[in-house]
């Protein structure tokens, strides 16, 4: 382990394969995306954790702290500020780390592509699931984290690093 609990690069690349595919059936049932929403995609996001959705079921839970997180889901649009912030906690999360990017705005500016603010998060930082729409219905959205699960088990990813 390097400096701030951060796996050295290409750490898991090295690591046998059927040890790595025990880690990737583990990660799968516990994605943790941080505590995080930018925009008005996220009534949408926020019913994925009510009684109907309950995405905890399948081990996806929000964490406050950027220690325990292994996603950053960027619900809504994001401005060019609050990407610096963004880069921020996704720096500060541990690898593999995992971006979703839901609706239309975040993906590409969506409705307002001459919006001087409004930034799309893949000109940052590598987009691993997008989930279409404005907004996407919470459907959608379980839908789109759910395939995310598949690409992990399927060691389908990549250390950003
Ligand atoms: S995609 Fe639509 S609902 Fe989502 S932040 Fe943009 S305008 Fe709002």
């Amino acid at each position: 382990m390097s400096e701030g609990g951060q796996i050295k690069e290409g750490l898991l690349e090295k690591l046998p394969k059927p040890i790595k595919k025990i880690f990737d059936w583990g990660r799968s049932f516990s994605i943790w995306p941080i505590h995080y929403v930018t925009g008005c995609c996220s009534p949408e996001y926020m019913q994925l954790f009510g009684p109907r959705y309950d995405l905890e079921r399948w081990g996806v839970l929000p964490m406050a702290s950027t220690r325990q997180s292994d996603a950053i889901i960027f619900v809504g649009n994001v401005t060019r500020k609050m990407m610096l912030r963004a880069i921020r906690l996704y720096e500060q999360m541990p690898e593999p780390r995992f971006v979703i990017v839901v609706g239309a705005c975040a993906s590409s500016k969506g409705p307002f592509p001459e919006s001087y603010s409004l930034v799309r998060v893949k000109d940052y930082m590598k987009v691993d699931m997008y989930i279409a729409g404005c907004p996407p219905k919470p459907e959608a959205q379980a839908y789109g984290i759910l395939k995310l699960r598949e690409k992990i088990l399927q060691g389908e990813y990549h250390e950003s690093k």
